[in-house]
C-alpha cells in the first residue's frame, strides 16, 4: 500500500534527520512566487531548472497552471504571497507537451459516466444550474496564449502592486529549457514611459 510505503519512508527520513538540509523560514529568499503545471515531469526538473532550492520561492500549482479566476485560490495565494511573504516578482511557468492543452472535457464527463459517478441527466441538470461544466473543465487551446493571458490578468489585477513584474515563460518537460514569452522588466518600463508621457 502507497500510504504504508510512504509512512514507513517517513519514520526513516525523520529518525535519520534526512530534513536538516532542507531547514529554512517561510519567507521566500528569492523574493519570488511561481505558479506553473502540476505536471508530475516537473516535480523535480522546474525548480532545478530554475535553480530554486527550498526556502526561494513560493510554488503555486494547479493543472495547467492557469488562473481560471480573477478571486480563485490562485490569485488568493498570489496576493498572500505579495503581501505577507515579501514576493516581488511573479512567474507564471506553462510547459510544452501540458494535458490541458486542447484537453477534452467531454472525454473527461464521459469518464465519469462510464465509472457510474453521474448520469447524463444529472450532467444535463447540472448545466442547466448555470455551471458550465466544459468550460470548467477545459484547460487552453495554445500555451503561449494561456500564459499571455494569465500574464496580463494578474499584471491588470486591481489588487496586485503596479510595480511588481510579472513574467511568463514556457518550459520544456524535458530539457528544462525556458523561452520567455513576456518580460515582466520590459512591461514595467513600458508603463512607466507611459505614466511620464501623460
Ligand atoms: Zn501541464
Amino acid at each position: 500500500m502507497l500510504l504504508q510505503e510512504i509512512l514507513e519512508h517517513n519514520d526513516q527520513f525523520v529518525a535519520k534527520k534526512e530534513y536538516v538540509p532542507y531547514e529554512t523560514t517561510k519567507m521566500p529568499q528569492k523574493r519570488m512566487v511561481v505558479v506553473s503545471c502540476m505536471d508530475a515531469r516537473l516535480i523535480e526538473l522546474l525548480p532545478k531548472a530554475l535553480d530554486i532550492h527550498n526556502g526561494d520561492a513560493k510554488i503555486i500549482k494547479n493543472a495547467g497552471g492557469t488562473i481560471s479566476h480573477a478571486f480563485g485560490s490562485i490569485m488568493r495565494s498570489i496576493v498572500t504571497s505579495v503581501y505577507e511573504l515579501n514576493a516581488e516578482e511573479i512567474y507564471i511557468i506553462g510547459h510544452h507537451g501540458c494535458g490541458m492543452s486542447q484537453s477534452n472535457p467531454q472525454g473527461t464527463l464521459q469518464k465519469m459516466v462510464d465509472r457510474g459517478v453521474t448520469s447524463p441527466m444529472v450532467l444535463s441538470a447540472i448545466e442547466y444550474a448555470g455551471v458550465d461544466l466544459h468550460k470548467w473543465l477545459f484547460g487552453f487551446d495554445d500555451v503561449v496564449d494561456s500564459i499571455t493571458a494569465n500574464t496580463e490578468l494578474v499584471r491588470n489585477h486591481p489588487l496586485i502592486p503596479k510595480d511588481i513584474p510579472v513574467h511568463g515563460l514556457v518550459i520544456d518537460p524535458q530539457t528544462g529549457k525556458l523561452d520567455v514569452i513576456v518580460d515582466g522588466y520590459k512591461d514595467l518600463a513600458r508603463s512607466v514611459e507611459l505614466e511620464q508621457s501623460l
